[in-house]
Formats: structure tokens, C-alpha cells, sequence
């Protein structure tokens, strides 16, 4: 018998998933009107603790909807940490503008708020924190920061749902959020997106964009050119039953990455370990369980895991390192040697509801395996 490879991920559609969507089909409302769609809205607004939440059809475009429903466009600058996902950044080029990508926090893996400075220039609308693998930006610097310098601060949740920085949530700090719902991601509707703010009138604005410009009050009659990035009610019913078991979802990812910490810190400093570090004013909540290891010991062990059967993730390679991003005028030729490191050094673990105990043993004695004969025992 072949056994199957330890995924990294895998979605939890344990709850009422099936049912909603049948009882969609069933009514008919399978485009993107339904009492899903406005289910999944209101309560994930409430569960972020915001006004208002909007529902698109990914992550990505939710991140450009914020964007060109600001006006961010030609000549303008966004600051994007250097390690993210691109999506990040790509959303910043669709309108545009530059991404003007900034340097990360060796410790935190997120964007350093001391670093902002060296790449603000004049021409900056915006700032994109990213609360990177689930772990919270320190946004009461980053809202200083933005509103010091009269900065739009936007955030891409895609990865945080649930995470908090002083009990508030991601995605109720800045002027608008960002959230994905693919099937990796902690919450999921296959593919979706949200937009969170408690703008009023930014919140009609981004609906109006979201549905191709037209009037609210005057059918086909359009005054702004507008896109269709509207989700399903399909989708938000995956969503509306994801949601009942939001709680439920995030005590797996805290118990899964208990548990790997609890294996692998006592090898940290004998293997040159590196795991994400602890913040008592914040709920990281491990969206990927994540590492970083000796730069060149990260690809061999994926491959060493890999035989053993267990999946892994390299982490993003830091974007100005990229052929799309590593013109000077993305960096201005500043180092990003830590946003360079991260992705040359970190890697993801398998993370998901299912994971056991027995497997997480099996993971961590082989990532222990991988490195015994690779260090001399000191002391
Ligand atoms: C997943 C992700 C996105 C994009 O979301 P999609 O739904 O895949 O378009 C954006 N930013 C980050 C940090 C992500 O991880």
C-alpha cells in the first residue's frame, strides 16, 4: 500500500458546508445574489469587529478593489513588505502604481516599521501591511506611521483570519482589509475574497466598483468604470458554514502549532532553528506552521521530508529578488537582505484541522533525522 503524502494543507469542510450548498442549488441563487452572500458579509463584518465587510471573488481582487477604488494609480507609490506573497504587490501594479517594497523584521518575518522611512518618497499613497502565515503586523506602529505621513493604511489579511494585536482583529486596523478565502487558506469558500473597513462611504464606493459601476439606484446607468469581482452565493455558503466553526478551526491551528513547538525547540539551538517569536500582545494564529533553518540545509530537508513522505513549502522568495520585482525602481536599490534570508531560509510545515498528534511526531523526528548528522554536539 502506498501511503499518501502528508499534505501542507488541506481545507475542513466538516460543518455545514454540504448542506448550505445544496440548499443554494435547491433555491436557485447560484450567481452572485442570495441570502448566503449577505450572511457571509454581515457576520464576517461582526466577526472582524467592523462596519462593513464586501465580498469578492479572491483575495487578489480584493486587494486591487481597495486600490483603484482609492484612486491609487499612475505615479503613484505603495510601500509592500519585500517578502510576501505577490499578490501583495501584483495588486499594486494592476492599478498602476509602483510597489515600493520595504524590508522585514528578522524576528517577526513581517514588514519592519523601522524600515519604512528609507522608502517613503512623496510620490506614497499607501502603506500594505501583510500579517504574514497568520502572525500580526505591529500595526499600532504601522498606523502611526501612516498617519504621520498622511498614508493610506491597508491591510492584507489573506493569511490572519482571527488574529488579533491587542485583542482588536486584523482587518479592523486599517482604512480597509484585505482577506482571501482559497482552499489553503484558515478560512475557505474555494475561492473568495473579503473587504473589511468602517468607512461608510469608502464601503459604497468599493460596492459600487465590485459591481461594474453601475447606479444603485438606476440600472445600466454607469459613472465609473467599474469590474466584476463579485463572489457566489455558491461560494458564500462554503463561507457562511466555515464561519459557524471560525472558533473551532483556529484551536486546531493553535493546538498543531503547540504541539510542533513543543518537539522542535529543544533542537533550536543545537540545529540553528529559528521559529517564529512569541508576542503576548497578539494572537498569531499559524495559518502555515513555519521555520526557518541554516540556508543551505532548507531545500535538502524538504527533499529529506519528502521521501519520508511529508510535504512541506518553501516560504515566498522575497519579491525584489524575482524577475517581475528586481528592477531598482521597486527597491531602490536598498539591501532587503533580511527579506532576501527569509526566503532562503524558512519553510512551511503540514498545518491543517486533521493533522494528529502521531503524524506531527513523525514529522518532527524526521526534520531531527534530516539534522543529527549535520551538527557537531557542543557541550
Ligand atoms: C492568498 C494570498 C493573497 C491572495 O489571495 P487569493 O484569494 O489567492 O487571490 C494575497 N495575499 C496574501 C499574503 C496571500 O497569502
Amino acid at each position: 500500500m502506498i501511503t499518501p503524502l502528508v499534505p501542507v494543507t488541506e481545507p475542513d469542510l466538516r460543518g455545514r458546508e454540504r448542506q448550505y450548498v445544496n440548499e443554494a442549488l435547491d433555491e436557485g441563487w447560484i450567481s452572485s445574489s442570495g441570502r448566503f452572500i449577505d450572511r457571509f458579509e454581515r457576520e464576517f463584518a461582526a466577526y472582524c469587529g467592523v462596519k462593513h465587510a464586501i465580498a469578492c471573488c479572491n483575495g487578489t481582487v480584493a486587494l486591487h478593489l481597495i486600490l483603484a477604488t482609492l484612486g491609487i494609480g499612475p505615479g503613484d507609490e505603495v510601500l509592500v513588505p519585500s517578502f510576501t506573497y505577490i499578490a501583495s504587490a501584483n495588486a499594486v501594479t494592476y492599478t498602476g502604481a509602483t510597489p515600493v517594497l520595504v524590508e522585514s523584521d528578522p524576528t517577526t518575518w513581517n514588514l519592519d516599521p523601522e524600515r519604512l522611512e528609507e522608502a517613503l518618497t512623496p510620490r506614497c499613497k499607501a502603506l500594505i501591511a501583510v500579517h504574514l502565515y497568520g502572525r500580526p503586523c505591529a500595526m499600532p506602529a504601522l498606523r502611526a506611521f501612516a498617519a504621520r505621513h498622511g498614508l493610506h493604511l491597508i491591510e492584507d489579511a489573506a493569511e490572519a483570519h482571527g488574529a488579533t494585536i491587542g485583542g482588536r482583529k486584523a482587518g479592523a486596523w486599517g482604512l480597509a482589509a484585505a482577506f482571501s478565502f482559497f482552499g489553503n487558506k484558515l478560512v475557505t469558500t474555494g475561492e473568495g475574497g473579503m473587504v473589511t473597513t468602517d468607512d461608510d462611504l469608502l464601503a459604497e464606493q468599493l460596492r459600487l466598483y465590485k459591481g461594474q459601476g453601475m447606479d444603485p439606484e438606476r440600472r445600466y446607468w454607469f459613472s465609473v468604470v467599474g469590474y466584476n469581482y463579485r463572489m457566489t452565493n455558491l461560494a458564500a455558503a462554503i463561507g457562511c458554514a466555515q464561519l459557524e466553526r471560525v472558533d473551532q478551526l483556529l484551536e486546531q491551528r493553535l493546538r498543531i502549532a503547540g504541539a510542533y513547538r513543543e518537539r522542535l525547540l529543544p533542537y533550536a539551538d543545537r540545529f540553528g532553528w529559528q521559529l517564529a517569536s512569541e508576542d503576548p500582545e497578539s494572537r498569531h494564529v499559524h495559518w502555515l506552521f513555519s521555520l526557518r533553518v541554516p540556508g543551505r540545509h532548507r531545500d535538502p530537508l524538504m527533499a529529506f521530508l519528502r521521501e519520508r513522505g511529508i510535504d512541506s513549502r518553501p516560504f515566498f522568495h522575497a519579491l525584489h529578488t524575482l524577475p517581475v520585482y528586481q528592477d531598482g525602481r521597486f527597491h531602490g536599490h536598498r539591501r532587503l537582505d533580511h527579506a532576501r534570508l527569509l526566503g532562503e531560509t524558512g519553510l512551511n510545515l503540514p498545518t491543517y484541522s486533521r493533522l494528529d498528534e502521531h503524524t506531527i511526531d513523525r514529522i518532527t523526528a524526521a526534520m531531527v533525522e534530516y539534522f543529527a548528522p549535520h551538527t557537531t554536539v557542543r557541550g
